[in-house]
């Protein structure tokens, strides 16, 4: 396993501001975080893209923004990324948290629809971004209780269940044309092991907070899309 870097965020782009650690950086007042979980090939990114189109979210999928920090030209963190990805296993949170910190900040201070980035699209143009799907993060605990605290604690989650045999269809499937490092069968074995093992405990975390809403997502993406759309409804009929 790769070290873990000393100084992790020191070369990511700082946000705007410095935030107090004393309290989230977004006041959940005036911001709607979703979490969306479930395990690899659930359907987390279609669903959110859907999401995008009929709400105006802006969907910030961490493997997405780990991707794109990954190819970024002289990101210190490229090679550890890589790495990790391909195991299955979890990037250091410090990493993690502050490309989603720095994406949910990016996206606040445009407007939503110019908030094309890395893994931050979205779709209203004209109205700033306050609601946000996050995207296959947490799922390992101290994830989720470092970006509760520090960044924003989440309305609701979203947890998109389906059989392992179903998940493993749907990722050899992708694999085909996807390009990802880690949608080939040993990778996703792993990720798989991840998944029961580390971020499980994260979904019965959320549980106990009464946030989950489950999903069968073995269903097919219009049928599932209409149970996310039911779920959701709670969480975004008041801040429209
Ligand atoms: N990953 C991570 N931390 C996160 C989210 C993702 O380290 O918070 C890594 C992890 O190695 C995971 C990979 O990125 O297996 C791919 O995640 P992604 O969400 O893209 O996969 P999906 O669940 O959509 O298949
Ligand atoms: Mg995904």
């Amino acid at each position: 396993m790769p070290a873990v870097p000393s100084a992790p965020t020191s070369e990511l782009p700082p946000p705007a501001t410095t935030s107090a650690t004393s309290s989230p950086a977004f006041d959940p007042n005036e911001v709607t975080v979703i979490f969306v979980l479930g395990g690899p090939g659930a359907g987390k990114g279609t669903q959110c893209a859907k999401l995008v189109q009929d709400y105006g979210f802006v969907h910030l999928s961490a493997g997405d923004l780990l991707r794109a920090e990954q190819a970024r030209a002289g990101s210190q963190f490229g090679a550890m990324i890589k790495e990790y990805i391909t195991e299955g296993k979890i990037v250091p949170m410090e990493v993690t948290i502050k490309l989603l910190e720095n994406a949910m900040r990016a996206a606040m201070s445009s407007e939503a629809g110019e908030a094309k980035e890395a893994g931050a699209s979205s779709g209203v143009k004209g109205i700033p971004a306050r609601r946000f799907l996050v995207d296959g993060f947490p799922r390992q605990m101290d994830q989720a209780v470092k970006f509760d605290e520090t960044v924003c604690p989440s309305s609701l989650v979203l947890f998109l269940v389906c059989p392992e045999a179903i998940l493993q269809e749907r990722l050899l499937e992708r694999g085909k044309t996807s390009g990802r490092d880690d949608d080939n069968a040993a990778s996703i074995k792993k990720r798989f092991d991840t998944f029961i093992h580390t971020s499980m405990p994260v979904v019965d975390y959320y549980r106990k907070q009464g946030k989950v809403v489950d999903i069968d997502s073995a269903k097919s993406i219009d049928e599932v899309y209409e149970d996310i759309k039911r779920g959701i409804a709670p969480v975004v009929s008041s801040s429209s």
